[in-house]
């Protein structure tokens, strides 16, 4: 994302609804107004003129009969349609909760990589453990994916969606394997199966259960800040830079008139009046720059909202490593899919900060597989522990855990 793009300008590779191209917005608005019964037909330049019925009337503003024009240049008496504005807000309201809920099976011919153990070497990295794989075999998965609206407003504004997935038969969040896989499933499809069909899928096919609400709630608040300071960070990195230099306009501003009164009230003998004056006028220097820093400082605070869009439930055909995972005496055996499509295997999430930073670290007690910080010392009595064993305090000592998110960056 460049810093200096236009403000609310989709940040690349997140997931951007592409509304911003040209004859897309038209597009999506005339399809809209159809399903909801309206009679639209396109005028020139870049126009429609549109019949629409009570509700549709109401939801956008308009009035019966209206013209929309989305170009450069508008059809006569037509009003702007485009991505300023509330306009996407009031077509939220005409598409209500329809399309939040989705459900997709992709079917793929069962294939293996063709070289696991390599595969498997690649994608985890252990740094103090071994692991073998002990098992490939075919398999059904359901991810949930889940996509978000991010909207950071300070001086400047950038929105843009978060795409997040859990594998529900292993607990991973794949963000490399979906990104991966978000051509296939941002392509225009006529396949049944997106309305819900389960054509695609053998009778026998296996799925992973359904989490408890609490369990994937508890994931997502885990898994989301880590990964949204990440798509920020750019963003983030031109404020601070900005902020940066304000400061230090500010500074050298105000420390010149401070210097240049107090070298005029030194210059004065004690007890003149005039002298009194410029120390007065230094302070005052003093306040307003301390009182300009506030300002500035309120001008760049950055506020974060994050606004569930839609979840879309995929089912597809994996291939399910099990691999064991072996550090000093202990071992444990973890599950991690091979997806068929993108053929990349999924990195198990950190089961402390469920980023998807790398290496792993293994701890002693559960074997958990975790980023280096979780089995970093405590912030207070400076022993090691693990994080993923002991979330809340230090087992050492009692000291609170600070949050993964604050951690980790
Ligand atoms: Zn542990
Ligand atoms: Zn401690």
């Amino acid at each position: 994302m460049p810093p200096d793009s236009g403000s609310g300008a989709p940040a690349p590779g997140l997931g951007e609804p592409g509304l911003g191209e040209p004859g897309r917005m038209q597009g999506f608005v005339t399809d809209l107004l159809r399903h909801e019964g309206a009679l639209v037909e396109a005028v020139e330049p870049e126009g429609l003129e549109v019949l629409a019925p009570r509700p549709v009337q109401q939801a956008l503003g308009l009035g019966e009969l209206s013209r929309l024009g989305f170009g450069g240049t508008l059809p006569p008496g037509a009003q702007r349609v485009g991505l300023e504005g509330d306009w996407l807000d009031r077509f939220a309201q005409v598409l209500g909760p329809r399309g939040r809920w989705t459900r997709r099976v992709l079917s793929a011919p069962s294939r293996a990589p063709g070289d696991s153990e390599g595969v498997l070497g690649q994608e985890l990295v252990l740094d103090n453990a071994t692991f073998r794989l002990l098992d490939v075999s075919p398999a059904w998965t359901r991810y949930l994916v889940l996509d978000f609206r991010i909207s950071a407003v300070s001086d400047d504004k950038r929105d843009f969606t978060l795409r997040l997935g859990v594998n529900l038969a292993t607990g991973a969040l794949p963000d490399a394997v979906l990104a991966a896989l978000a051509p296939t499933l941002d392509a225009p499809t006529d396949e049944p199966a997106l309305g819900g069909s389960d054509a695609a899928m053998p009778d026998d096919t296996a799925l992973p259960a359904s989490w408890e609400r609490a369990r994937l709630l508890e994931l997502v608040a885990r898994a989301l800040p880590p990964r949204v300071e990440t798509a920020l960070a750019p963003f983030v990195k031109g404020l601070r830079r900005r902020l940066g230099r304000d400061q230090d306009r500010l500074h050298a501003y105000h420390n010149d008139l401070h210097r240049e009164a107090v070298r005029r009230a030194l210059a004065l003998a004690e007890g003149d009046p005039r002298r009194r004056r410029e120390e007065q006028r230094a302070e005052a220097i003093g306040r307003e720059y301390r009182a300009k820093l506030d300002d500035l400082a309120r001008q760049y605070a950055t506020r974060v909202t994050v606004e569930w869009v839609q979840t879309l439930e995929l089912a597809m055909p994996v291939q399910r490593f099990t691999v064991q995972i072996r550090r000093r005496k202990a071992d444990r055996s973890i599950r991690l899919d091979w997806n068929q499509v993108v053929r990349r295997l999924e990195t198990p999430a950190c089961e402390w900060s469920a980023s998807a930073e790398r290496p792993r670290l293994v701890c002693d007690d559960a074997l958990h597989l975790v980023v280096a910080t979780a089995l970093g010392p405590c912030q207070s009595c400076g022993r090691p522990f693990c994080r993923a064993c002991h979330p809340e305090r230090c087992p050492k000592c009692g000291a609170g855990v600070l949050p993964a998110g604050g951690a980790v960056s």
